[in-house]
């Protein structure tokens, strides 16, 4: 609590003043296009919150109220122009902003297409290919399902979203599924509590394309990259790639990084595999490849609350330009010297 009331205090004077670019420039955070991302869009955020990992929610009406303050303040691009942008092709230096969804959700089709097509907003998605229309749940997904149940906190792991992020960024994919296996063996999860986890189909992600959103690969199976095979990483960027281009009759360009994580093989691998963009979840870049580490800023119900669990613009300006980066930012170390 006194945390949140230094923060909304902090946003107060710091966008009032200027002083949130600046703390941003400080922290890293460098010009062009802002890119914003989200993962689930839920009718009600505390429902969902039950089953879901918390911030990977954002309810349809924070989600409009976000939308309708940076679209005051910026002109809504699609991802290609973004992209034009970050080339140096498009030169014009009015604020502009992209908004992305991870993951490819199916309450993206749901809930946040209407609302964009009625705003007339372009948007983008980042698909999990393997999970297209395939009735499943994403990995990270089941693994906090099982942890949350049995979950006790202790002094170094306090919430059951820490353990679901430390076992992720730990292990390869094989360990977690074995983990997850074996916890679904002594306590089953009904279907149906998976059901809102499912993904679009490939008829939806048609259908979003059509209505002028851009369809991006975010992996086949939502490895972390840097936990896996060189191989695997290479199937997993360019199978991803070939199917969405093959169902969709449609070029990809962009690429989103499972959980933001990257190093320099993955990001070779990303340019290997023929992707032209890719996005990360901070404002650290890999200098030899800047156009395949662009920036992007994740928000969810909670980002911009102030003390009184509203929406407050001053904090998302902040979150915008990364005022919060040198308290809170990515603590990774993505790419080593001489690696
Ligand atoms: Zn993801
Ligand atoms: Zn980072």
């Amino acid at each position: 609590m006194i945390r949140n009331w230094i923060k909304t205090g902090a946003a107060q004077v710091m966008s009032g003043t200027g002083l949130d670019r600046l703390a941003g420039s400080l922290s890293g955070a460098k010009g062009g296009p802002l890119i914003i991302g989200y993962h689930r869009v839920v009718e009600d955020f505390a429902y969902s919150a039950k089953t879901s990992i918390p911030s990977m929610l954002v309810s349809l009406r924070m989600l409009e109220q976000h939308l309708d303050w940076i679209g005051q303040r910026f002109r809504f691009i699609s991802l290609d122009e973004a992209g034009a942008r970050l080339e140096g092709r498009d030169s014009r230096k009015d604020p502009v902003a992209a908004i992305t969804f991870d993951d490819g959700y199916r309450d993206f089709f749901d809930h946040a297409l209407p609302l964009l097509k009625r705003k007339g907003i372009p948007a983008a998605v980042f698909v999990v290919t393997d999970l297209v229309g395939a009735g499943r749940v994403q990995i990270h997904d089941k693994l906090y399902l099982l942890l949350a149940r049995r979950f006790k906190p202790n002094r170094g792991v306090k919430t059951p979203y820490q353990a679901t992020r430390a076992l992720i960024e730990g292990s390869s994919q094989t360990e977690i599924e074995a983990v997850i296996q074996t916890m679904e063996s002594e306590a089953p999860i009904p279907e149906d509590t998976f059901r809102p986890f499912y993904s679009l189909t490939w008829e939806m992600l048609d259908e979003i394309r059509r209505a002028g959103m851009t369809i991006g690969s975010h992996t086949r199976t939502h490895v972390l990259m840097t936990k896996e095979s060189g191989q695997r990483v290479r199937e997993e960027t360019v199978g991803s790639r070939k199917e969405i281009e093959e169902r969709l009759g449609t070029s990809v360009q962009h690429f989103a990084y499972p959980s933001g994580v990257f190093n320099r093989a993955a990001v070779d691998a990303v340019a290997a595999a023929g992707y032209r963009f890719g996005y990360t979840t901070c404002s650290h870049q890999d200098a030899r490849r800047p156009l395949l580490t662009a920036p992007r800023t994740l928000l969810w119900e909670n980002s911009c609350l102030d003390s009184h669990g509203l929406f407050s613009g001053s904090i998302l300006s902040c979150q915008i330009h990364r005022a919060f980066d040198l308290l809170s930012g990515c603590r990774q170390i993505h790419c080593q010297p001489g690696e």
